[in-house]
């Protein structure tokens, strides 16, 4: 009775004066249903135990998170000595090619035929780090047929908000800071915990720190410390993981850096908003990889009293938006309305097809001032 009051009063207080502490209401309220204690999220272990081909698929562009879940389930799934393939739309940086089982991945932008071929051939197919099949990139055809095929059972295990229910089983946690936990949380569901090698650790561990910026931002949870304490028990090299993923720079990379920050950040102080934008010719001139300008958003957010920030890039085929927020504002929404984006509340992502570069810079410098009085906040 005591704690459905004070439960109440923090709802009431928190619509009344302050939304950030209603959406982590909304967050623990989330968290308090565990999904993992459903039936069908157990009695998928003897799905899984009966299965004849099992992939496991995450979106375009893989991260950290993608592509360390996808392993990390994959190395458990090896485990409970069920073998499974993991299929990725597209090839990640160089800094997330040393996780055990990189050298088996199939890349459709590789091997387009033998990728299809893969997930036409599953009767259990999961699809990590991503809410509906259009974030799967060159697999997106093949996830949709996939749903549509009576002989694949889909399983959805994501954290981002308003997933589209494609999947035959959805897990779903958006109070979650990475999919990585979410494996985590699965193994604990199945017991399967003493499979939880170095190598198993590794995964989570990169999906865990390149998802929550080393354990900085809100989405953090007590749990997420609880699984970095099993993950280095299993004698797994953290720090070596840290400078594999954050100390590997090109001398390119960082003199695009250099550039982007001293030549193309745009910072709009009445607004509380700055942008960088870069365009192919630039990325060209310092040879560019994938992977070289991650992060490069979070420098412009960091500037003191920038409570929005954008990184927007022409890339071959598209124009590539990551937007960042502090506190209230949502960035999510920002990239859902405009666009064809979606994501997490501070960090999202969208993408405009057809649009020149100037068009997109043009259009969120327009857009920023609209937004002006809902980003006047220190946090
Ligand atoms: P990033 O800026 O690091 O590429 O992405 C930040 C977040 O936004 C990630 O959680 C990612 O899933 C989401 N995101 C990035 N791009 C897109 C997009 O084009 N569409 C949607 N729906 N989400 C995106
Ligand atoms: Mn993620």
């Amino acid at each position: 009775m005591a704690s459905n009051v004070i439960l109440l009063t923090a709802l009431v207080n928190a619509f009344a004066f302050n939304l950030p502490e209603f959406r982590m209401l909304q967050m623990y309220l989330a968290h308090m249903e565990d999904v993992f204690a459903r039936e069908e999220v157990v009695a998928l272990k003897s799905r899984v135990a009966s299965a004849s081909s099992v992939v496991v698929t995450s979106h375009r562009s893989p991260d950290g998170d993608a592509i360390g879940s996808s392993l990390a389930l994959q190395h458990l799934l090896k485990g409970m000595g069920v073998n499974s393939t993991v299929v990725m739309p597209d090839m990640y940086a160089k800094f997330l090619h040393w996780m055990p089982g990189h050298q088996n991945v199939v890349f459709h932008d590789e091997e387009p035929d033998h990728a299809n071929a893969a997930l036409a051939g599953a009767d259990l197919l999961f699809c990590l780090d991503y809410n509906a099949p259009s974030r799967a990139g060159r697999l997106s055809e093949s996830v949709e047929a996939a749903c549509a095929n009576e002989a694949t059972f889909v399983v959805m295990v994501d954290h981002h908000q308003e997933p589209e229910p494609f999947a035959d089983l959805m897990i779903s946690d958006p109070s979650s800071g990475s999919t990585c936990e979410l494996v985590y949380r699965l193994m604990q569901a199945w017991g399967e915990e003493r499979h939880l090698t170095a190598d198993l650790a590794s995964c989570l561990y990169c999906g865990l720190i390149t998802d929550t910026g080393s354990f900085r931002f809100a989405s953090v949870q007590p749990s997420s410390h609880t699984m970095a304490a099993a993950l280095l028990g299993t004698g797994m090299d953290h720090s070596r993981i840290h400078s594999l993923v954050y100390d590997a720079c090109r001398l390119d990379q960082v003199q695009l850096t250099a550039y982007a920050l001293s030549q193309k950040l745009q910072v709009f102080p009445a607004h509380r908003s700055a942008i960088i934008s870069l365009s192919q010719e630039e990325l060209q001139r310092y040879n560019a990889q994938k992977g070289d300008t991650e992060g490069l958003v979070n420098r412009a957010l960091a500037i003191e009293g920038i409570n929005f920030a954008a990184f927007i890039k022409e890339d071959v085929d598209r124009v590539k938006l990551s937007l960042r927020s502090r506190g209230s504002f949502s960035a999510r929404d920002v990239a859902a309305a405009h666009f064809n984006g979606g994501g997490h509340h501070n960090a999202a992502g969208g993408a405009c097809e057809d649009e020149s570069l100037e068009s997109v810079v043009g259009r969120l410098v327009a857009l920023i001032p609209t937004f002006s009085d809902e980003l006047q906040y220190d946090d």
